[in-house]
């Protein structure tokens, strides 16, 4: 009886299997999320202290509140950043869920930490950072921003204690991810921000900046951007790294969506920049097909961020007991975080099954379906872009409309299960924007969707 709830229903689990197999054969609908017709089901009483039927909790939830989601995989779904796991790594998060892995520390779970590294060395070698890169796979970007920004604001005071009783600051352009801003706000820093000259923060807005400030010597650290989230820019990740480099301040790169772009045939060269970073992230659970959530967190001298970060206590002293580097490599002294789920693995795994070609195809889809987008758009006369597309984002105007048109159109397409495209604001002005990420995204689908602006 007392021990029950530890015991295999197998009934249950069959189900379970055939919910899992289901949603991984047959397209992914849409549904609905908040806009749902349907009202959500009432909850009231199922926590009590007699467990419920777990069939018919599982059927609640199949039917009544996971179509309450629009669901971030499907190819339809273009607003904010979309998600569109590989079959493998959706598969592998099964088994890593199974597994009682825990991702901590090498003590407990070298096997996962040597794959999750093996991932980790992958992506900062392909960015173009050195050898001895490291750090870890957090929850996602936002945290992966506040670890890296912790690490640069401790490294900026002990390199100037003399100024010790001044804001210590970051130089930031006002399209960085409001992570940063959050993040800066925890962290007790300022951010000097840069003006850019059409929204891309580049070393010429730096320099200016910093000329027309009374103390520039309290800022000791720069964030770029590589594919800013709402329009896909990317900031002019050379000049500002050569500029850190000289410098000697901090270099931050915050690739959470842009970042996948090392593996484009033909935007990596934009993101060369990249080999002057101190800290880098960049989202599997974005564009590299990797469930939620995945950030990788990477620092290019990952001693340093360790200093910072490790967390001490006679109970952990055991995991950082041995003069070998390598069985000091703990995941968790790499962030703000100590147990933690072995969240690259599903990453890995479908790197390792699918090969890296099959990476740079699927990131190359959504860019040169950007690409035709412009084309689709630029031969009618009902929308026109609102500035270039960049990397796989498009934002465009229906010649017009304003915000309620948009908003109105945005429901509808939901409400049509065609997809979800959510509007959002740029200069001020309301305008549409399409987020390209699965590969399966058809130019029929971005058809529809134009056309359907028309009314
Ligand atoms: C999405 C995003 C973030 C935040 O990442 P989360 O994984 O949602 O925490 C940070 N920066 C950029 C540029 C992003 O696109």
């Amino acid at each position: 009886m007392g021990h029950q709830m530890f015991e295999y229903n197998s009934t249950l689990a069959e189900e379970v299997y055939a919910y899992c197999r289901d949603r991984l054969t047959h397209p992914v609908p849409l549904d609905f999320g908040g806009l749902s017709p349907d009202p959500l089901p009432d909850l009231e009483g199922l926590i009590r202290p007699e467990g419920n039927d777990p069939e018919a909790m599982l059927t609640l939830f199949k039917d009544r509140l996971a179509t309450h989601v629009v669901s971030i995989d499907s190819p339809g779904f273009l607003a904010f950043i979309p998600n569109a796991p590989t079959k493998n790594s959706l598969l592998f998060d099964m088994v890593v869920a199974c597994s009682g892995l825990n991702g901590t520390s090498w003590l407990e779970s070298a096997g996962v930490v040597e794959a999750e590294n093996q991932a980790l060395t992958f992506l900062a070698h392909t960015a173009g950072m050195p050898e001895g890169s490291g750090g870890a796979f957090v929850s996602g970007g936002s945290l992966g921003n506040l670890s890296s920004l912790t690490v640069g604001r401790d490294v900026g005071r002990t390199k100037h204690p003399e100024l010790a009783a001044h804001t210590l600051r970051f130089a930031i352009s006002a399209d960085a991810h409001s992570s940063i801003g959050t993040a800066l706000h925890v962290l007790g820093i300022e951010a000097l921000l840069v003006e850019t000259d059409d929204h891309r923060f580049t070393r010429t807005n730096l320099e200016r900046a910093l000329a027309n400030d009374p103390h520039p010597e309290t800022v000791i650290g720069i964030v770029a951007t590589s594919g800013t989230t709402n329009a896909g820019i990317i900031d002019d990740l050379e000049g500002l790294g050569s500029f850190a480099r000289e410098h000697d301040l901090w270099f931050h790169v915050d690739g959470a969506y842009g970042g996948a772009a090392i593996f484009s045939a033909t935007h990596a060269q934009y993101l060369s920049g990249l080999r002057h970073a101190d800290s880098f992230i960049v989202d599997p659970h974005k564009w590299l097909f990797a469930p939620l959530d995945c950030c990788a967190l990477i620092y290019r001298n990952p001693t340093i961020a360790r200093k910072v970060l490790a967390q001490q206590a006679s109970y952990l002293d055991v995991l950082h007991g041995s003069d070998d580097e390598k069985y000091e490599w703990n995941p968790s002294d790499f962030a703000i975080h100590l147990s933690r789920r072995a969240r690259g693995l599903p990453f890995w795994f479908s790197l390792v099954t699918n090969g890296v070609n099959a990476y740079e195809t699927a990131v190359q889809a959504s860019i040169d379906l950007a690409e035709r987008t412009v084309k689709m758009i630029a031969n009618m006369d009902h929308v026109e872009l609102v500035r270039d597309a960049s990397l796989s984002i498009v934002m465009l105007r229906r010649i017009g409309w304003g915000p309620e048109q948009y908003n109105a159109w945005s429901q509808q397409l939901l409400r049509d299960q065609i997809a979800f495209v959510t509007p959002t604001k740029w200069e001020g002005e309301t305008v549409a924007r399409l987020a390209f990420l699965h590969p399966d995204t058809s130019d029929e689908l971005v058809l529809e969707i134009l056309e359907s602006m028309r009314d």
